[in-house]
């Protein structure tokens, strides 16, 4: 049998390369990169294999499962985001197991989160590829302007956005994707004169093109620990 942590630590190397490389073409530098390792569906045990390769962002999409991952190894393991959809009964959880929400998509929830009084970090989710399934607000500039500027008034610390790049092998559709949160986030620092440092964009498929358009940091399951069992 291999060795869980021997794998994840191959993994993580060769992805690392793989974003270095990405980083240089575009002229950024690779620490402007993050991975994080998406640990869904998998015991806790993935999470501190990962952290022992210098991981430091985990990734989990279910509040509950993330949860109980996160009081077994304690929520000053590593810094946890929840990256999939957040009810708004599930905030009360979530600002407490949880140091970053990655997809908030709702006003409703936004509000929800101010009223909790939360410190936890929050990213927008943005539906870049404009499929029916995806979850995410549109892009669209002049909307995403008001809705930020009643999450400032909120003195909510809304850091960035995360998109799920198009479900295709067209490189250039994925990659054009990515450009437009990008361009997006470019706009919306002008107009609302507010840092949007991170872009969480790329997983395992598609993470070097994202770099390539400015990722900050790339949200990697199977690249680190192969199929999910699901
Ligand atoms: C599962 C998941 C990932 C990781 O997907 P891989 O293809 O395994 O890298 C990234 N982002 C979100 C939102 C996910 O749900």
């Amino acid at each position: 049998m291999i060795d869980l942590l021997d794998k994840v630590k191959e993994n993580t190397d060769s992805a690392l390369a793989e974003i270095a490389a990405a980083a240089e073409r575009a002229h950024r530098k690779p620490e402007d990169v993050s991975i994080m390792a998406v640990t869904k569906t998998h015991p806790a045990e993935y999470i501190e294999a990962a952290v022992k390769c210098g991981i430091r962002h985990i990734g989990e999409n279910r509040i509950s499962e993330g949860g109980r991952k996160i009081r077994l190894l304690g929520k000053e393991f590593a810094e946890f985001h929840a990256i999939g959809v957040l009810h708004r009964k599930e905030v009360r959880q979530a600002v407490r197991d949880f140091h970053w929400l990655d997809a908030i998509h709702k006003i409703e929830i936004i509000e929800e989160i101010a009223r909790r009084n939360a410190s936890a970090q929050i990213l927008l989710e943005i539906n870049t590829s404009g499929e029916s399934a995806k979850k995410g607000f549109p892009p669209d500039v002049v909307l995403l302007e008001s809705i930020l500027g009643r999450a400032f008034e909120l003195q909510l610390p809304v850091r960035g956005f995360l998109t799920v790049g198009p479900l295709c092998s067209d490189s250039a559709r994925q990659r054009k994707a990515f450009a437009d949160l990008r361009e997006i986030r470019d706009s919306l620092e002008t107009r609302l004169n507010k840092s949007l440092p991170e872009l969480s964009m790329g997983m395992s498929d598609d993470f070097t093109l994202a770099v390539l358009e400015g990722s900050t940091i790339v949200r990697l399951g199977r690249r680190l620990f192969g199929a999910r069992g699901n």
